[in-house]
This record gives structure tokens, sequence and C-alpha cells, in this order.
């Protein structure tokens, strides 16, 4: 019997053969070659040469990594308790792989120690990379200052992990029962599903939590003030010195705080960093901290008029119709909420009936044929579930001839046993083969939730959906379009962590073209496009309160900046200079909501949370090039600068800094006139109106 996860190369795993009992025996097997190709090639007498070290390590961990990426892609996609079981008793040992890896300094000193004259170009790159990742993980460090490294590494994961539960126990712990006559305006699924927590509780009305799924819609509807003042006050607090209820002390978060900046201030400077910003930024495309801060200083000066236009906007509208003459902060998300409803009201419902997905889908292909010059056709693989799909793209070549450059499959339904949201991920990259000299071509997953299709209407998908779509497959674009034949720099392999969002959102441009809209839409019972009253309706819901939006994340963006760079930081003194810089409304003194910012002291945002801005602003900017040429032509879906997109950008993987790609496609720096543009943050004479 052969072993579906012992894959032969060139061979695409085959999804509908691989069971549970497969994988102890293929991990075990594929680990143990790894670990004897690691050893071979860091022994004294193997030759520090990249060809040799990769024709015996990285064809052992790319076969490693292919297999272990499909059990990884079942139990996401496919997951049944025999699965998970199997896959989390490999799961330790896979980690543990590539642990030891990382950190081989036998490995180090070996790709150290390579002549580069005999390498080209990419492998030259890819061997900068890979230096400065072990040098960035301590390779170079020694004695004591190595030990003191690994205990640094080590409390802040530990330290992590505790304000992480704390987040979430401050956040379970909290229960409040209201009789009904207080849950006024909340939507009947809220209503239902607290009303049947309260019964499960044995009590009678609503009880209410701080999970998002309920303190959102509270805050957003619930007309009685009190209730939403409560709410607040408790969710603001949570895990702080703030907090009220039992157990609250323990669950104060503000000491780890303390203790996790200064060690990632002393992990700075045991690598020769200035702050630990310096060191965040290290391997992203932004330069330096003073770059980030000034781009966001600059979205800050740019959108604040507007945000409190849209503060002056909520006043009005909460003393005219709601009889709110002092709005406080548990009060502007209801009354943004009454504002949109009598501005925009149109229903997500209409909308929905225009994106039917096989229309859609289509009507992506089309786009992404004609800017990048390719063919998209349907193509046969093994798949995990009859409505997956999976699919071939294609570049005609000047002599009538075709070639095959990347394949993908498409699982797009929602299911039970498939973990939520939307993601791309990679089956395999490109890669020249240093074992058999053959160019393997790429290959990605398109993972999404959408409504499932009936026996006789297909699937409708919301704009959000269809934006959700378009996203992901700028992310596969750009790993199946790369021409970088060094897999470890190939597609999105390597590329900077804050520039890796680039094509995604670039493609979501399109869902707010009006050309584009026309070719993916056509209402499921007229076949009528989508009309433009509601594309007018659509936007303009669009940019609402967008300017207090920006100040918003453009704060959360400083914040973590700033606490990064300075030593000693207080969180709270960091946060209010912030504040009283950027924010456009007020907050009470008992507010401590850093205490449960999980991104940055639980997740792997710290001095990177500004990444999400800074995306948005390259990929705005990558479309104005679009919208440029539109102006003369009409048609935004421009193939001569799809082509300088695709050859400056999508081919390059991570072969050059990301800032020479965008330079290069953009001939100059980004800039944020663009995003502000397209959020709707530009006085009228100024702004220009693609076709
Ligand atoms: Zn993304």
């Amino acid at each position: 019997m052969t072993n579906p996860l012992l894959i032969s190369q060139g061979a695409l795993p085959d999804f509908a053969a691989i069971r549970p009992e497969h994988i102890a025996p293929a991990m075990n097997q594929l680990i143990a070659e790894a670990k004897s190709a690691l050893e071979t090639v860091t022994a004294a007498d193997f030759p520090a040469e990249w060809a040799a070290i990769s024709r015996c390590l990285d064809v052992a961990t790319e076969r490693l990594g292919v297999a272990w990426g499909a059990v990884g892609h079942l139990n996401s996609v496919a997951d049944t308790p025999e699965l998970r079981q199997a896959y989390n008793e490999a799961l330790a040992q896979i980690t543990a792989f590539w642990t030891e890896l990382g950190a081989s300094e036998a490995l180090f000193g070996k790709v150290d120690a390579i002549d580069t004259e005999r390498l080209n170009a990419e492998q030259q790159r890819a061997r900068e990379l890979a230096l400065r990742d072990f040098v960035l993980s301590g390779a170079r460090l020694e004695g004591e200052a190595k030990a003191r490294y690994a205990a640094i590494q080590e409390r802040q994961a530990e330290l992590s992990q505790l304000f992480g539960e704390h987040a979430l126990d401050a956040t379970d712990a909290f229960k409040w029962v209201i009789p009904a006559e207080r849950a006024a305006g909340l939507p009947a699924d809220v209503l239902e599903g607290s009303a049947a927590e309260a019964q499960a509780a044995g009590q009678t009305g609503h009880l209410l939590t701080l999970k998002m799924p309920c303190y959102l819609p509270v805050m957003q509807f619930a007309d009685d003030r009190g209730v939403r003042e409560t709410l607040y006050k408790a969710y603001v607090t949570r895990a702080s010195d703030q907090a009220e209820g039992e157990g609250a002390a323990e669950r104060d978060n503000g000491p780890i705080m303390e203790e996790i900046l200064a060690l990632r201030e002393e992990e700075a400077q045991l690598l020769g960093f200035a702050n630990y910003a310096e060191l965040s930024l290290a391997t992203k495309m932004a330069k330096d901290p003073a770059q980030v801060n000034a781009l966001l200083e600059d979205l800050a000066r740019r959108a604040k008029p507007h945000a409190l236009q849209d503060v002056a906007a909520l006043r009005a509208f909460a003393k005219a119709h709601l009889g709110l003459e002092d709005p406080q902060p548990w009060d502007w998300t209801y009354i943004g909420e009454k504002l949109k409803e009598a501005r925009y009201a149109f229903s997500e419902q209409e909308v929905k009936m225009y994106f039917q997905a096989p229309k859609v889908l289509a009507g992506l292909f089309k786009l992404v044929e004609k800017l990048f010059n390719v063919y998209i056709t349907q193509d046969e693989a093994s798949v995990w579930h009859p409505s997956v799909s999976f699919y071939r793209i294609v570049r005609p070549l000047p002599d009538g001839q075709s070639e095959t450059i990347g394949q993908f499959y498409l699982d797009p339904e929602a299911r039970q046993g498939k973990r939520g949201g939307a993601w791309m991920n990679d089956v395999r990259g490109r890669w020249m083969r240093p074992d058999t000299a053959d160019l393997q071509t790429p290959v990605a997953h398109m993972v999404c939730n959408f409504a499932k299709a009936s026996t006789d209407k297909p699937a409708l998908l919301t704009h959000d959906d269809v934006i959700t779509l378009f996203h992901e497959f700028g992310h596969a674009l750009h790993h199946m379009l790369t021409r970088v034949n060094e897999h470890d720099i190939a597609g999105i392999s390597g590329v900077e962590w804050d520039a890796v969002e680039l094509p995604s959102q670039f493609m979501e441009n399109f869902c707010w073209d009006w050309g584009v809209l026309q070719d993916i839409s056509a209402h499921i019972e007229t076949g009528e496009p989508l009309p433009r009253a509601l594309f007018d309706k659509m936007v303009a819901a669009r940019h609402f309160q967008s300017g207090m939006q920006m100040m918003r994340q453009v704060e959360f963006s400083l914040f973590d900046m700033r606490l990064h760079q300075q030593t000693g930081a207080s969180v709270m003194q960091t946060l209010q200079s912030v504040r009283d810089e950027v924010a456009v409304l007020p907050s009470p003194s008992y507010s401590r909501t850093p205490h449960t910012f999980s991104h940055i002291f639980a997740g792997g945002y710290a001095a990177g949370y500004y990444s999400y801005k800074w995306a948005e602003v390259l990929s705005a900017d990558a479309f104005g090039a679009f919208e440029e040429k539109g102006l003369s032509t009409g048609d935004v879906v421009d193939a001569e600068t799809g082509a300088k997109f695709m050859r400056e950008i999508l081919e390059v993987g991570s072969s050059r800094d990301a800032m020479d790609s965008f330079k290069a496609f953009r001939g100059r720096e980004p800039n944020i006139d663009a995003l502000l543009r397209h959020s709707g943050l530009v006085d009228a004479d100024n702004s220009i109106e693609p076709a």
C-alpha cells in the first residue's frame, strides 16, 4: 500500500485518498529524511556550496512542507475528530523540526561560508535573506548574551500567552441579565440568542456579554442608554486595574505589558538595534520608524478635518432626532447607526440578487485575463469535496504555443468541518528544482465560505463576499504569476510583511469600479446588471464616517510605534499623548483599551500595526496608475498598465525590496493621495473621478 502523503516529485497531493492513518507514518518518514539531510549538509566535510546544500536539504524539507501543507489544509477544510487527532499528534514534532532548522548554528555557518561569486542574483538574494533571519534569531550571539536571548524569548512567549488568556477570561467573565423592556432596539437574532442564554442560566430576560456578536449590536442598536453605558464601561476596562467583578484583580494586564515592553527593548539591544521598533522594521518594507510615523502623521493631518465634520454631523443628528444634547462615549456607535439608516438605506439582500457566484467568477477571470494576458481554464485534480474545482493558468507564447504558469483549487462554499473566513495558501511554490533541473510550477489554494448553491439556483454573494474573492485572488496571483526560480524568494515567499497585502488589496479596488461591476453582476431573476442608483448608495455608505475610522486606525498605529520607540515607556501616558494629537472623540479616564490590544501584546503585530494602513496606501496608489490611464481611455482595466504591474510587482517575489518594486512600477515612492480619494477624504475641487 502506498501512502498518499509520500508525494512523488512533480505530482499533486491526492487529496481524496488521504486518511488520518496516513499522517503519522508519512510524517515520521519525511521528518527523519529531513533531519538526516540537515545532518548531512552540516557535516564538517560537506561542501559549502549552494547547489549541493539545496539538492540535499531543500529537496527534503520541501517534500515535508508540501505533505504537511496538505494535512494542514484538510484540517482546515475537512475536519473530522480522527483527522484533528492525527494532526495534533504530529504537530509538535513538525514544529520542533522547523525550530531546529531555523536555529541551527551549523547550518548558519555553512550558508555563511558559501562563496557568493558562483551564485546567480536570485541565489545571492535568497542567501542574504536566510542569513538575515538567522542573525535576527540570535545566531551571532555568544556566551551570556546568547543565554539571555533564549531566556527573553521564553519569557516573552509566556507573557504573550498570559496576556491573551487574561483578555479572553476578562471578556468571558462578564454576564449581565437585563429585563425584556430594557432590550428594546436589539435585532431579532440578538434578542433570541440572549433570551436563550438567560434561560439556560435559569433566569428570565436577556443575558448580555462582552463578546462581539452581543457587544457590537448592543452598542449599535440598544435604545436604553444605561444598558449601553454599563456594557461600554465593562468593555473598555477589561483586564485592567479599572475592571470590576470577582477575580478582576488577577486579570490585570498592566504589569504584563510593562514586562513585555522591557524584554522587547532588551532583545532589540542585544541584536544591536536602538529600540524594538527598529528591530521590527528590519524585515519590513518601511525603512525606519521615522518613515512610518511621517506617513501616519500625514494621514492624520489630512483626515482630521473630515473626522471633525463626521463628529459634527453626529452631534447635529443626535440633537435634532434623538434628543441627545451631550453624547457620551457609549452613544456614538448608536448615533452613527441611526444616521446611516437615515441617509443611505439600502438592503444587503437587494444587492445580493445581482451577484451570482458563477457570473462573478467568470467576470473575475475575464478581468485577470485582460489585465495580465493569461487564460484560465478548468483543470482536473483529486479534491477533498465535490464542490471544489481546479483551474489552470496558461500564458500564450509568441509562437502560437502556450505554457502553464500555475494552477489553483477553489473551495468556495461554507460547510460542516470547514474553518470560517477566507484565505489563500500555497500547495507548492515555483522552483527550478536542483535535483531534476525541472521547473516546478506554483499551485495555490483559494478558500472562501460563501453560501451554498441550491440544486436549481446558483449561490448569491454579498458585495463583501465579492471583495473577499477578489482579495484572495490577488494573493493567489502573487503566488502563481511569479517568474522567480528560487522557491524561498518566489511568489509571496519572503515578501515583506507590510507589502504582502499589496496585490490582494489592489484587486479589491476593481469591486468598486462601475465598469467591472457591470461585468460581474446580473440580477438572479431579470439578468439586469447592478443599477447605477444602487451603486451610488453603496459608494456613499462606503465613505460614511471614513474620516473618523481613519483617525482611529492612525491612533492605534501611532500608539504602537511610539510605545516601541521609547525607553521605559508608560503605556497610558503614551496613549494619552497620541490621543491628544489625533483623537476626535473624548475618552473617559477609566478607559484601558491597551490592556486588551492583543495584536501587539499577544500577536505578531508589535511595531507592525501600521502595516494595515501601509498596505492600503500602497494598493490604492498602485490602483491610481490604472485610474489615471482610465481618465483618457475611459477604462481602468488597462492591459498595458496591467503588464507593468505584473512585471514589476507580481512576478518578482522577494527577489528585490518591495520599495524598489513599487518604485519600478509607479516611478516614485508611494503617497497617500489615492487612499484619501478612495476613502472619500478629499475636498470636492481636487478629486479626480475615474470614469
Ligand atoms: Zn490578505
